[in-house]
């Protein structure tokens, strides 16, 4: 199938060359995620499928985007039409449990679900000023006051700790239902935030330098990137900050402000590589060299999967969300689940640094192996980038590899443990992608829920945007606001209990890829994920589960799959290299439900079990390893990883001295 290609580089005989000066506009400092849907027509009664992709955009028009963002739109301008308010209170009851709805205390839930949609309208209306956003919080919490599993109940003392989260969540829960979740990291001029508030950063000075137009090679479109880590002292990059560790950090403190941070969000270009190119550079031949892009570190991954999808096109994987640039996404070695796919470093045949001496280098992959184009070229099994968080350069663009555009159909059922564990082998021949969510801290659950993805010919309903948007804004009010039932759930009898029977009752939905594993709303919370070889993964998930009942710890425990294709050297699924695929074991815990110190107690058992069964950190989350865990789990490849690390940065220039996090793992 012919692919539309997105408008020609501008660097005619210079392979791989951006034309700057096509780039998006760019927004100086962080802003909050882009409304989901354009100025587009109303929900389409067909959404395009895979097999008939939207026509290519046309310079000054609205990006056709149908099926994706159209009818989370048409949700979005319903909330704001007439119906606004009877349209909110809809949604806000649609979480209330059915018996609280219905019994007794229906009248009361229906009065203070008003007045919840009241404040939230009236915060939206405001721009969301800090007593709006009180107001919606006390209306929430008169809510939630109703019925203790509905309730902050499980918070119990930790209310005044919770209280900035719950906040926060509440923005969210009501800003998601008109397009605009705060989930990201944010400048504001004087610090930058992580996402979840976890980390602050007083840099000295913060880039965002721009291509300059009219560049015509790689060295003149990445000159300003090449002038900021010349001209720093110690440099860190971020991303959208969607990381759970201090590792994007510059060190320093407010009273004293330290390194330069930058940000690569103007360099958010994403094109085809034309098909002799990929043929020439990648030894991709006939179809498949239709399917290569070229993408600046700065794309978000929101926007680079509705660009491909405009044009045809899709990642076989994603993660749980699309917030993250791609810099970030290499350096943490993403990864979802999946059968047959499961991380993003499968897909890149080329990435190019700048390494600490401004200089730029590119690895190429042709066949299995990696190299550089230096003179000798280095050659490598696998590609040091990924999974280094940065430390031997700035990633500035990258080459995926990816897949014509598909449909997924996704089923969420809640079924009994001993049947999710009974045979997973044959659950992950069943289905394409499987993912489970444990009640981390009860005993011996009974239920769990079970989430499979599989690629489908059939075509999403014209209501599947907003089915998707009801379930996300669902978890997302359960997680934040009863933190309780998911454990209440685990302890019920799936095959007996009309809860459980009525909210597996619901169906499988189809959607477009790009919207089918990620999601945009997410409740403060912090994580640690491990993954192990496959074949440990039972006893592994019992003693994990056992930990946490014995600790009394609440939490949400993820678990997913992979299959032995990283292509990266510290990613955490190298875990399962030669061994068959690995598999993910992750805790979620709400923010502010327990302190700082109990969370990390519990990470230290949890590294502990993960790492007696050949467990290895994901580097975008908490960990407490050091470098000696380092070398001990990675071996030969930790020591030549760091040989390469020092040859590069021998000044540390990407190690800030007052980073703790990377100065623990890195230098430790
Ligand atoms: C809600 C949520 C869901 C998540 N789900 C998943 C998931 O399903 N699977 C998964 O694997 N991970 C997941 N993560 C983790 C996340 O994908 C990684 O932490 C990722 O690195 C974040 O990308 P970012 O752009 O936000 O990077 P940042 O958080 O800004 O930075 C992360 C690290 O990468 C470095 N970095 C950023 N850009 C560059 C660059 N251009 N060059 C060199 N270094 C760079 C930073 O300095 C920092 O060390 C999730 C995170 C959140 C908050």
């Amino acid at each position: 199938m012919p692919i539309p290609s997105i408008p020609p580089s501008g660097a005619p005989g210079v392979p791989g060359g951006l034309d700057p000066e096509a780039f998006a506009p760019h927004v100086d400092g962080g802003a909050p995620d882009a409304p989901d849907a354009p100025a587009a027509p109303a929900a389409p009664a067909s959404p395009a499928s895979p097999a008939a992709p939207a026509a290519p955009r046309r310079a000054g028009s609205a990006p056709a985007r149908p099926g994706v963002g159209a009818g989370v739109g048409a949700a979005a301008r319903l909330v704001e039409g007439a119906g606004a308010r009877a349209e909110l209170v809809r949604r806000a009851l649609d979480l209330v449990p059915a018996p609280l709805r219905q019994g007794p205390p229906a009248a009361r839930v229906a009065e203070r679900v008003g007045d919840l949609a009241d404040a939230a309208l009236r915060a939206d209306g405001f721009g969301y000023r800090g007593e709006d956003v009180r107001g919606v919080h006390e209306a929430g919490a008169r809510v939630a006051e109703i019925e203790p599993r509905f309730s902050l109940g499980d918070v119990g003392a930790a209310l005044k700790r919770r209280l900035p989260d719950l906040v926060l969540d509440t923005v969210n829960l009501f800003a998601r239902l008109r397009g605009r979740a705060l989930h990201e990291g944010k400048w504001d001029g004087r610090k930058w935030t992580s996402w979840n508030r976890d980390v602050e950063v007083h840099p000295e000075r913060y880039l965002v330098p721009k291509p300059p137009p009219g560049a015509r090679s790689k060295a003149e479109t990445y000159g300003p990137v090449a002038d900021a880590v010349r001209g720093a002292g110690t440099l860190r990059v971020v991303g959208a900050g969607h990381s759970f560790n201090e590792s994007m950090s510059t060190g320093g403190t407010k009273a004293r402000p330290e390194g330069t941070l930058l940000s690569l969000d103007a360099y958010d270009r994403a094109e085809r590589v034309p098909a002799a190119e990929a043929a020439a550079s990648y030894g991709a031949t006939g179809e498949r060299a239709e399917r290569f892009v070229r993408v600046q570190a700065g794309k978000r991954l929101r926007d680079l999967t509705d660009e491909l999808w405009d044009r045809g096109l899709a990642l076989p994987v994603a993660g749980s969300t699309d917030a993250q640039s791609l810099g970030g996404l290499i350096a943490s070695d993403l990864h979802g689940t999946g059968r047959d796919h499961a991380y993003l470093s499968e897909g890149l045949r080329e990435v190019t640094l700048l390494k600490a001496d401004g200089g730029l280098v590119t690895f190429t992959k042709r066949g299995s192996e990696w190299a550089t184009d230096e003179a000798p070229p280095r050659r490598f099994e696998h590609l040091p980038v990924a999974g280094a968080l940065g430390t031997l350069g700035v990633v500035v663009e990258a080459v995926l590899e990816v897949d014509e555009a598909y449909n997924l159909e996704k089923d969420v059922q809640y079924v009994s443990r001993a049947e999710a564990e009974r045979d997973v082998d044959r659950l992950l021949a069943n289905h394409d992608h499987v993912s489970f969510y444990y009640p981390g801290g009860v005993r011996d659950p009974r239920t769990v829920r079970l989430n499979t993805w599989d690629r489908t010919d059939e075509k999403p309903r014209w209501s599947a945007p907003l089915s998707r948007l009801a379930h996300e804004v669902s978890d997302h009010a359960a997680a934040s606001f009863a933190p309780g039932l998911l454990s209440d759930l685990g302890r019920r009898d799936p095959r007996t209990d009309p809860l459980v029977r009525a909210l597996n009752r619901e169906g499988p939905e189809v959607l477009p890829a790009p919207t089918a594993f990620a999601r945009r709303l997410f409740y403060q919370h912090d994580e640690i994920e491990y993954a192990i070889p496959k074949s440990e993964y039972r006893a592994c998930l019992d003693e994990v589960m056992t930990m946490l009942a014995d600790e009394e710890f609440k939490t949400i425990v993820e678990v997913r799959f992979a299959p032995d294709t990283t292509d990266s050297v510290l990613g955490p699924g190298t875990a399962g290299r030669g061994k068959g695929g690995a598999a993910f074991i992750e805790l979620a815990t709400p923010s502010g439900q327990y302190p700082e110190e109990r969370i990390a107690e519990i990470h230290a058992r949890f590294d502990e079990i993960l790492r007696a069964r050949g467990g290895r950190p994901h580097l975008g989350k908490k960990t407490p390893v050091d470098g000696g865990d380092m070398a001990a789990i990675h071996g030969e490849d930790w020591r030549r990883f760091q040989a390469l690390r020092r040859e590069w940065d021998p000044t540390d220039r990407f190690i800030p001295p007052d980073n703790p996090f990377l100065n623990r793992i890195f230098k430790g």
